[in-house]
């Protein structure tokens, strides 16, 4: 039975990614600084330790056939965007990386993957919020609009160096906001649809909702189990990466809260406020994904957020 390392098995993607591999008959271990907040952890094995220590990559790693690098110091918005967080971001993630490829190819570990991020892509193509440009092949010159962003870039490339100069197999995914249930949904780290759904569930009949920026700005978010389903068939394929995993159904996040509060039944309007925003427009361009994979997410928006809405609705 292959033996599996899910890195940042605590949050929200690790977790649902361990549910898939023990579905799939996998043998898992998780690692995270933390315990899954939702109890969504269904691993063999669960260390409880911090990836930047090089003692700990070398503990997790042993015995290990194939590893899921997902821990990263990360958030939405109002944690990435205003420039507070940027050391940590760095240096927290960069370290994660560097340990656990190292660890990883030192063990003779077989294959990693990467999740990388939309957040990589230059800023320069994405000022147009009906026209954003983020194919695989515009990430050069670059010129990501965040730190986040730049250390992503880095790894990424990290990556690729350990595939060339020391033949460890890596995938490498940029995914674009991953949302769903057992998701970040308060404490300043959710991100845009947790927090479309929160405000919309706890706000009081005939009120209004508070939306950072004008609300012109446009996102495409990805469904959980799409995302976890795009992240098996990619490291089960020859194809390294990176590619976009995401989806093409673009919105303006005003006509995302107008969708939040259609799905509350409530009648509620919305406050565009100042905020952190990122790129004005962004959206998944999902060629090279259907032509490496023949495979590309198909549920409609709303749909997942349905589903979503109801969690976080049962959390409050
Ligand atoms: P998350 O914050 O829920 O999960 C990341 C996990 O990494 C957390 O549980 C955290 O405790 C853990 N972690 C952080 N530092 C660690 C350390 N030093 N040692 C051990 N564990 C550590 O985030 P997520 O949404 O599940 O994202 C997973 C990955 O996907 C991240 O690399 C993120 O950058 C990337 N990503 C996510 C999205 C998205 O929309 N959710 C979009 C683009 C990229």
């Amino acid at each position: 039975m292959k033996k599996i390392l899910v890195c940042g098995a605590g949050g929200f993607i690790g977790g649902h990614l361990v549910n898939r591999l023990k579905s799939d008959g996998f043998w898992v271990r998780g690692v995270d600084l933390k315990e899954n907040e939702y109890g969504n952890n269904n691993s063999d094995e669960f260390i409880l330790g911090d990836l930047r220590d090089p003692e700990i990559a070398k503990e997790v790693v042993k015995g290990i056939d194939e590893v899921y690098q997902l821990a990263a110091d990360m958030g939405g918005a109002g944690y990435i965007f205003t420039g507070e967080h940027d050391a940590d971001v760095m240096n927290n993630s960069a370290l994660c990386n560097l340990n656990v490829l190292g660890a990883s190819q030192k063990e003779g570990v077989k294959k990693i993957f990467y999740s990388s991020s939309a957040c990589m892509y230059p800023e320069y193509n994405q000022m147009d919020p009906n026209n954003p440009k983020c194919s695989e092949d515009s990430a050069y010159p670059a010129a990501p609009d965040s730190e986040y962003g730049w250390e992503k870039l880095f790894s990424e490339r990290l990556y690729l160096s350990y595939q060339r100069n020391y033949g460890i197999e890596v995938r490498i995914a940029r995914f674009h906001n991953i949302f769903g249930p057992q998701g970040t949904w308060n404490g300043g780290k959710e991100k845009a649809p947790a927090a479309m759904c929160r405000k919309a569930a706890e706000a009081k009949e005939g009120s209004q909702i508070e939306v950072w920026g004008d609300g012109k700005q446009t996102r495409s978010f990805l469904y959980i189990d799409e995302c976890v389903e795009a992240v098996m068939r990619l490291m089960n394929s020859d194809f390294s990466g990176p590619v976009n995993i995401g989806s093409e159904e673009m919105i303006s996040i005003n006509d995302f809260a107008k969708m939040a509060i259609e799905i509350s039944g409530k009648n509620l309007s919305i406050k565009n406020i100042e905020g952190p925003t990122g790129v004005r427009g962004r959206n998944s361009d999902n060629k090279l994904l259907l032509e490496k994979l023949s495979w590309q997410p198909s549920q409609s928006l709303k749909e997942g957020m349905k589903t979503t809405y109801k969690w976080i609705e049962n959390q409050i």
